[in-house]
């Protein structure tokens, strides 16, 4: 079975990669006209590192970061919120808090899939079910149908906000392999 995949952020990239190593294709569309570093820092916690490090690429992104022993949450002004001894965290998990350029992270995902898996360009807009089919419409005018979507495109996700019509496109399907 062929998944499809909407959204490559990191969400979208790291699904199509455990797809992967579960023994299945995912095809990863994406709005933007192409894949580039873009971001700042981002913290990864322990449970992150725990989900890359059962994908076997822990070793890889560890390199392109740094630890994280401490951090404190600011408000605009500067004034502290929290400070977080997150030594502590790690100890308990046996992983590190990390930080990374976001840009990193991605391009280091992005060079686990097969090329030509990720279609950029392809802004979804809406979506249709017709029995076990589903059909992405895109923005660009054409269509993709498939049997699998996961949607990954993110917190404002414009296809979440028509969740009536994406309820009826939820396909109860279990795929061997899949857990
Ligand atoms: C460009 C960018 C830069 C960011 N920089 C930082 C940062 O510096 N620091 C930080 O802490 N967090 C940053 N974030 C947020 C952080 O990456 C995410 O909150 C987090 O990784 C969640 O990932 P996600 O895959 O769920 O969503 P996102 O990372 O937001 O990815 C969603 C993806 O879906 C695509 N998409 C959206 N709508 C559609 C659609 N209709 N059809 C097809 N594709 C669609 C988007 O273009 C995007 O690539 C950034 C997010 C983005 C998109």
């Amino acid at each position: 079975m062929k998944m499809t995949i909407i959204g490559a952020g990191i969400a979208g990239l790291t699904t199509a990669i455990a797809l992967k190593r579960a023994g299945f294709d995912a095809e990863v569309f994406e709005a933007a006209p192409q894949i580039k570093a873009v971001g700042a820092g981002l913290g990864l916690a322990p449970n992150a590192m725990l989900g890359l490090q059962k994908l076997g690429l822990a070793g890889k992104i560890i390199p392109l970061g740094a630890k994280l022993p401490h951090f404190s949450i600011l408000t605009a002004r500067g004034k502290v919120i929290s400070r977080n001894d997150s030594a502590v965290i790690g100890e308990k998990f046996g992983l590190d808090n990390f930080t990374i350029h976001r840009a990193e992270l991605h391009d280091a995902l992005f060079s686990e899939l097969p090329a030509g898996s990720v279609h950029t360009g392809k802004r979804a807009l809406d979506i249709e079910r017709e029995g076990d089919n589903i059909r992405l419409y895109f923005a660009d005018g054409s269509t993709h149908d498939t049997s699998c979507l996961l949607i990954a495109d993110g917190i404002n996700s414009a296809l979440r906000k028509n969740w009536y019509r994406m309820r009826k496109c939820v396909i109860p399907v279990t795929p061997a392999g899949v857990q």
